[in-house]
């Protein structure tokens, strides 16, 4: 038995298909015409509640669009949750930004809002708020409070793992000033590659337009900006159509799977599970477990190598940013000794949704009897 850690197609269909192959005959292939741009973007941004939507190339191109658009330049400081992607951070560095990392609450690992109001100076610039793992970031109300007020410090929430969760109801991308989504393959929603940024404010929606498409103006030709190719192509807007019109399935199945895991480990003295905050809704975008070696009995290592020679595949959760040398540098030195832990400690454990109940017995047998 071979169980990866996530098989993207597994929520691909007859509908994906049906969508792309339209949009190939059509004859735009490209990011330049055809209707389902549009149709993904109009339909993206509703979901979240929110007025705009810009379809980009990737997550990645979507933060670095959203930094531009913010005004980060040369010594900026941007705080940013630790725990993430390396490509928020880097979306930071390439505008010239200082990355401040912020560590994670131990509960939900998102960003620890107290260390954000400890680490705000006058030179902060922007706030990037990561929904880790699917759970949208604790307290958000407060980050809002901190950078309310004029256009000298934004809130970006970079929600790329966290499609249709919730916050007291309200869909993330619709809590700040600009959400990055990424629609790469292991996302909630995918398009192969791609990503979108959803805003409220139209000049925000017109600067990332324009500059997603080298900043073309008329007479055309002529540019009086620096701009970007990071156009999504038709093709892959059509696949996002097809995937957003099944987004409610497809996160129904990601939190049935996260229960089924539950049910399965909760009783294991030592580990950490995924949680879900009362006002929340976690979408689950991957099922994490932190082991705590003391109590567990071994270490993540351990037990990941063997899983690993069962045939079941885990993943590390993220490098924080602090410890990354790509970073240095770029970065105001800090510890993160929650992040840290969790780099440590942590893992992912197969997540696709159709894994089935005697593949979940499998894996969650060999974790049981891997203990002390
Ligand atoms: C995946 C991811 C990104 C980057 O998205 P790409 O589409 O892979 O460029 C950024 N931030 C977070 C939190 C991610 O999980």
């Amino acid at each position: 038995m071979r169980i990866p850690v996530y098989d993207p197609t597994w929520a691909f269909g007859a509908r994906e298909r049906e969508l792309l192959l339209d949009a190939f005959d059509s004859g735009h292939i490209s990011g330049s015409s055809g209707k389902y741009i549009a149709q993904f973007e109009e339909r993206f941004a509703a979901y979240c509640g929110v007025r705009y939507g810009v379809a980009v190339s990737s997550g990645s191109t979507a933060l670095h669009l959203a930094m531009v658009v913010a005004g980060i330049e040369r010594g900026d400081e941007v705080l940013v949750s630790a725990l993430t992607n390396i490509a928020t951070a880097n979306a930071v560095v390439q505008c010239g930004g200082v990355v401040v990392p912020i560590d994670s609450e131990p509960e939900t690992w998102n960003m620890d809002r107290l260390l954000v109001k400890r680490a705000l100076t006058k030179r902060t610039k922007a706030v990037v708020a990561v929904h880790i793992y699917g759970h949208p970031v604790v307290d958000f109300d407060a980050l809002a409070d901190y950078c309310d007020g004029d256009d000298s410090l934004f809130l970006i929430e970079d929600a790329a793992e966290a499609h249709g969760a919730t916050y007291w109801g309200g869909k993330v991308g619709s809590l700040g000033g600009m959400a990055c989504f990424s629609f790469y393959a292991n996302k909630v929603i995918t398009t192969g590659e791609g990503g979108m940024v959803v805003t409220g404010r139209e000049d925000f929606a017109d600067g990332l337009r324009s500059l997603r498409n080298l900043a073309f103006t008329t007479p055309r030709f002529l540019h009086h900006e620096v701009g970007f190719n990071y156009r999504m192509t038709n093709m892959q807007a059509a696949i996002g159509c097809a995937q957003l019109e099944r987004i409610e399935d497809i996160i129904a199945a990601k939190r049935l799977l996260a229960r089924r895991y539950t049910e399965r480990l909760c009783d294991i003295p030592g580990l950490q599970l995924p949680t879900e905050k009362p006002w929340a809704r976690n979408v689950y975008w991957m099922y994490c477990i932190v082991v705590d070696p003391a109590v567990f009995g071994c270490t993540r290592d351990d037990l990941t190598a063997r899983l690993a020679a069962a045939g079941v595949e885990t993943r590390t959760m993220f490098c924080p940013l602090n410890l990354q040398p790509a970073l240095k540098g770029h970065m105001v030195p800090t510890s993160c000794p929650v992040a840290e832990r969790l780099w440590r400690e942590g893992c992912y454990l197969p997540s696709t949704p159709t894994l089935s109940n005697s593949q979940l017995d499998y894996i969650c047998d060999i974790i049981r009897r891997a203990q002390r």
